[in-house]
């Protein structure tokens, strides 16, 4: 059975719509991502985020063709890794993604990080990535270009020394951490902002305030966190692995959080992130090409 609970849309700056709701693909711990992705499929889920840090793209791909569903009800986003930047080496990993998924051409495609570390010119290397990607967007194989944990200072460094805009910027977002100045200037630059850890990878569970608004609503934790994103207009990429989690997660389109508690969730304390700021620490781990 499937579900048509994603109706809404997005729409890009490039005119491209977007489910409201996408899917995401990282699965850390292993296990049958291909069967996720299927029941992800099945749940009705269309816009999925994966990229070639996750090695999830193979099964995302062969899951995509076995669905029987044609290729353009699909959204397929992937993205390169910090040691596919570059001009050359962009232009090989985006290719090799491309063979991965077993696709002609992918929907969008995003920058993961900002700088691979601290030491090198990275103002330089995002801007020759991004030329090249623009190169790729504009031979057809990439429909719009995005890109990953960008803050302000990195989007400036782009909109200033290139033509084109990325349509969305992938950060993490959730109750308790809402990177408040980068959510702004994304939408001022009309660039959609992405959240990941959606529902903060479980800490926002033990939240007192989401946890009274999910009693009020009679919603769950989940569905309270991304309710408050939607409406802040950011586009929440969950993951779950049960079908249960996939409904649900996609069910939050018939209920609306009140002004006043949009301003206490906006307002509440803290909660925990994961601690990799674009700027101070970055994930150091390699990208496998033979994977
Ligand atoms: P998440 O907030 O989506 O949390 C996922 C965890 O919550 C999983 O353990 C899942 O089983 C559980 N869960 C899902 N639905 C639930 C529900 N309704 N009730 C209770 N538990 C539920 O965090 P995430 O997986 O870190 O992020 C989501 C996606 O964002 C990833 O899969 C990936 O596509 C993307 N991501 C991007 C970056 C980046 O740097 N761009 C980094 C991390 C993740």
């Amino acid at each position: 059975m499937t579900n048509d609970l994603i109706k809404e849309t997005y729409t890009l700056s490039n005119g491209m719509t977007v489910p409201k709701i996408g899917f995401g693909c990282y699965n850390p711990k292993g296990g049958d991502t291909y069967g996720m992705i299927r029941r992800a499929i099945d749940a009705g889920y269309t816009y999925f985020d994966t990229a070639s840090l996750y090695e999830t793209e193979r099964a995302l791909g062969q899951a995509v063709k076995d669905s029987g569903k044609r290729r353009e009800d699909f959204i397929i986003a992937s993205k390169a890794w910090h040691d596919e930047m570059g001009a050359g080496n962009v232009r090989e990993a985006f290719f090799r993604s491309l063979k991965r998924l077993q696709l002609d051409y992918i929907d969008l495609f995003l920058i993961h990080w900002p700088r691979p570390n601290t030491q090198c010119d990275w103002k330089k290397l995002d801007l020759e990535t991004w030329s090249e990607l623009e190169k790729l967007k504009e031979q057809g194989f990439i429909r719009a270009l995005g890109v990953s944990n960008f803050l302000p200072h990195h989007l400036e460094n782009l909109l200033d020394h290139s033509d084109t805009k990325p349509v969305v910027d992938q950060m993490e977002l959730h109750p308790g951490y809402l990177q408040e100045a980068a959510v702004r200037f994304c939408q001022e630059h009309e660039i959609l902002p992405q959240a990941w850890g959606p529902i903060g990878r479980g800490w926002i569970f033990q939240n007192s305030v989401v946890n009274d608004l999910s009693s009020k609503y009679g919603k769950s934790f989940a569905q309270i966190c991304l309710r408050f994103l939607l409406q802040r207009g950011i586009q929440p990429m969950p993951k779950a692995m049960s079908e249960e989690h996939m409904w649900e997660n996609a069910d939050v389109f018939d209920f609306e959080i009140s002004r006043e508690d949009m301003w206490l969730m906006s307002c509440m304390p803290q909660t925990d992130w994961l601690g990799e700021h674009p700027d101070l620490a970055i994930p150091q781990k390699a990208s496998n090409p033979d994977q």
